[in-house]
């Protein structure tokens, strides 16, 4: 097929404007920029925006500005008209947004315009309807405010391609509102809303008596407004005046906000964005960015704003050098607003006796090695920056730490509550507390005692001891001073060190190994160095390691604990005896009565079990009271083993756990009894909610628990420390949230030093 030569031919006008208009105006929001910069050259101060649809079916905006005379009214959309611009010079002082005429005429030829307005002057308002730039029809008197309402509909009604190109309608809105949003803060003393046709609800609403501040702080919320830090600077020379606020190293957020604004008109400019960014990249934790508002003022000789028909990029004479001023400006400020932050003395450490209403200034931390004289921080003044130095919740309670209490009061059991009245627990026992010296004869003088009491009536049964601290059990093997075998020193004086016992059997060893074996080495070191934080509950507490925040598992962790402390230290125990000895009958009553038991009418008659479980514990005692300091001595249990010092197991248990003794243990395998004896027996011990008083109890149940260490006081003093030095951590912990990672500081610590 020959080739023929298209034939040119000359656009019709209509499709030429219609081309041009969609150069200058985009999208809805570059219409509504183009209104709002006609509102404000017509010294309004009140602009009320309405849309529909993102702006594509309906922008609405109208404001008290000066009007539009009638005879203008017939070419004010036509392209170069304009009221702003005579002569080619006078575009070098432009003072106004407009200067082009060519807004409204590009806006009245993709969509429909109608324009009502009244003059101040004017007798009424006059209203037109406006298509490809013309009039098309003469204006109609109408009732009016003063000021102009501009309506424009079916945007891009007759450019597909322009519409088929917008984003959604809500993408749309959004971009609407942000342009508004940033003339109202640009434009304090101008009352902006802009709203969703047919709501109530404005999308932003910006008050005329309003500042900056003020606008910022309605606009992007609180936490950006109370960060700010005012910027201004001028230079004669390269006649450029700054303002603006911008956000501190405090403040940062995943998106930069970065409202620009050069003689007054919203622009971009990539190169002064990319130079502030830098200034911030050094202050703020990675890929965080600040909110800046910044409003630039340059001699309109030396800005081109012709650039772009959408004016958004701008270019100016001596660019590099007046964006180079602001960023060290800007860098100044930021650094200034550093060294001037206040610190309450709340930050203090615990125990500095100073007013608490007193400032500190700190340092400046830019310059952290060259201390000013003026600066001296005193030691009373230093916040903690060490983990160990003192634990966070020093911070929030009173200063004065308990002591350790000489008597220890712990209610028995809501599950005792209620239950028969004539049982040993109800009656008044005591425990006394020795060494088992009668059954190893190497011991320590029994001197401490322990009362445990236990009201007749008992609505709550209670239990009390009377201690005197200090105690101590019979040290570890790695600080004994000698291992002796159990008949050797027959001869220790009773202030003697109690000698420790030697087990070689083989199922301990074993035991033991299993222990070390499943221990892991990092989690062993985070308890060994923690700093205690605090309680949660019973069940969950808070601790610090290096720069993690860790929630643990007391119940879990103490359970190990016990385990661990019965295998390690099997045999050589010492015993908390009760004064009054508790029948197992009654103990194994109460524990089928409960629901746990798990008890059935199969499992035959509750009295025939209770009587079979005192006569088997009975014929076990003597190994139990060896081994494991466990005391029965006709059918009664007389003393409990003694696990660590200040620790009394939850009494409540107890019922439970000789239940258990007799059906849960494999009796006839020498490890797995010793094992699960173990098991059992830590399960008694481990600090538990549900046996734990809570402190919003009843007022008598507060009588009780008022000398008694708290739960609190025995989980961080007791419990915890003897995490640091007697527990193993198993390996499954770290991984079945019993040891949980919540926290991780170093951004956060990035962030203090810049403080
Ligand atoms: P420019 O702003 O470049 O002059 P526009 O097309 O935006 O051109 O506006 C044309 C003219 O219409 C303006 O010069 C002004 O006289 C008039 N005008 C437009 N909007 C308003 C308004 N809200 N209040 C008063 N006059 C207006
Ligand atoms: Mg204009």
């Amino acid at each position: 097929m020959p080739l023929t030569a298209g034939v040119i031919r000359r656009l019709d006008e209509t499709v030429v404007n219609r081309i041009a208009a969609g150069e200058v105006i985009q999208r809805p929001a570059n219409a509504i920029k183009e209104m709002i910069e006609n509102c404000l050259d017509a010294k309004s101060t009140s602009i009320q925006v309405t849309v529909k649809e993102g702006g594509l079916k309906l922008i609405q905006i109208q404001d008290n500005g000066s009007g539009i005379r009638k005879e203008d009214m017939e070419i004010v959309c036509e392209r170069f008209t304009t009221s702003k611009l005579q002569s080619f010079e006078d575009l070098s002082s432009i003072a106004t947004y407009g200067f082009r005429g060519e807004a409204l005429a590009s806006i009245s030829h993709v969509a429909h315009v109608t324009i009502t307005t009244k003059t101040a002057d004017g007798k009424c308002a006059y209203r037109a309807n406006y298509a490809d730039g013309k009039l098309k029809s003469p204006p109609k008197p109408c009732a009016g405010n003063q000021g102009t309402q501009i309506t424009v509909e079916d945007l891009f009604y007759n450019v597909t391609t322009r519409r088929k190109a917008l984003k959604s309608p809500s993408e749309e809105h959004a971009r609407i509102v942000e342009v508004i949003s940033r003339y109202a803060i640009h434009n304090s003393g101008i009352g902006f809303s802009v709203k969703k046709h047919g709501e109530t609800m404005a999308d932003v609403r910006t008050l005329s008596n309003a500042t900056t501040v003020d606008n910022i702080r309605t606009i992007y919320g609180n936490a950006v407004s109370r960060e700010l830090i005012e910027v201004g600077c001028e230079d004669a020379k390269l006649a450029f005046k700054l303002k603006g606020y911008v956000t501190n190293a405090n403040y940062s957020m995943k998106k930069c906000i970065f409202l620009l604004f050069i003689n007054s008109r919203l622009v971009e400019s990539t190169a002064l964005k990319k130079a502030i960014e830098t200034v911030y990249a050094a202050y703020l934790p990675k890929n965080t960015h600040p909110f800046l508002y910044l409003s630039l003022d340059i001699s309109p000789q030396n800005v081109d704003v012709n650039v772009h028909p959408t004016k958004h990029e701008v270019h100016f004479l001596h660019e590099e050098t007046i964006i180079e001023k602001v960023q060290q400006h800007v860098e100044s400020k930021l650094l200034g607003s550093n060294s001037s932050r206040m610190y309450f003395t709340q930050t203090m450490l615990p125990g500095a006796s100073i007013c608490a209403s007193e400032l500190v200034k700190p340092t400046s931390s830019t310059s952290s090695t060259s201390q000013k004289s003026g600066d001296k921080v005193y030691a009373h003044q230093m916040v903690r920056t060490d983990a160990r130095e003192q634990k966070l919740d020093a911070f929030l309670q009173p200063l004065a730490r308990p002591q350790p209490p000489s008597v220890l009061e712990i209610s028995v059991s809501k599950v005792v509550e209620d239950q028969k009245g004539d049982t040993g627990l109800s009656q008044n026992a005591s425990v006394e507390e020795i060494n088992d010296f009668e059954m190893l004869d190497a011991c320590q003088v029994a001197d401490n005692t322990k009362e445990c009491e236990i009201p007749k009536d008992n609505a709550v049964a209670s239990t009390s001891f009377a201690c005197e601290p200090p105690r101590t059990k019979r040290p570890r093997r790695d600080s004994d001073t000698e291992m002796v075998e159990v008949e050797a020193d027959k001869t220790v004086t009773a202030a003697a060190t109690p000698r420790r016992r030697v087990i070689s059997l083989i199922s301990i060893l074993n035991l033991q190994k299993e222990i070390e074996d499943r221990a892991q080495k990092n989690l062993q070191e985070m308890l060994r160095h923690h700093s205690f934080v605090g309680c949660v509950s019973p069940q969950w507490a808070l601790a610090q390691y290096q720069t993690k925040l860790y929630l643990l598992n007391t119940t879990k962790l103490s359970r190990e604990l016990f385990y661990q402390i019965l295998i390690y230290d099997f045999g050589n125990f010492g015993i908390m005896k009760l004064s009054e000895s508790a029948p197992i009958y009654d103990l194994a009553m109460l524990a089928l009565d409960s629901p746990e038991s798990g008890w059935t009418e199969e499992d035959g008659p509750k009295e025939g079990l209770a009587e079979y479980i005192v006569q088997f514990l009975q014929k076990k005692s003597e190994m139990l009271k060896d081994y494991f300091s466990l005391e029965i001595e006709d059918g009664n249990i007389t003393g409990l083993p003694l696990l660590l010092d200040n620790y009394i197991p939850p009494l409540e248990g107890l019922p439970m756990f000789i239940l258990r003794l007799a059906t849960e243990i494999n009796w006839d395998d020498e490890k797995e009894c010793f094992e699960s004896f173990s098991k059992e027996c830590s399960m008694f011990f481990s600090l538990r909610k549900q046996y734990v008083l809570e402190e919003s109890s009843s007022p008598e149940d507060k009588d009780l628990a008022q000398d008694a260490p708290s739960w609190r006081w025995t989980t961080e003093h007791v419990l915890y420390k003897a995490f640091r030095t007697h527990l193993q951590p198993p390996k499954p912990f770290a991984e079945d949230g019993c040891i949980l990672q919540l926290a991780n500081l170093p951004d956060l610590y990035k962030v203090f030093e810049r403080c």
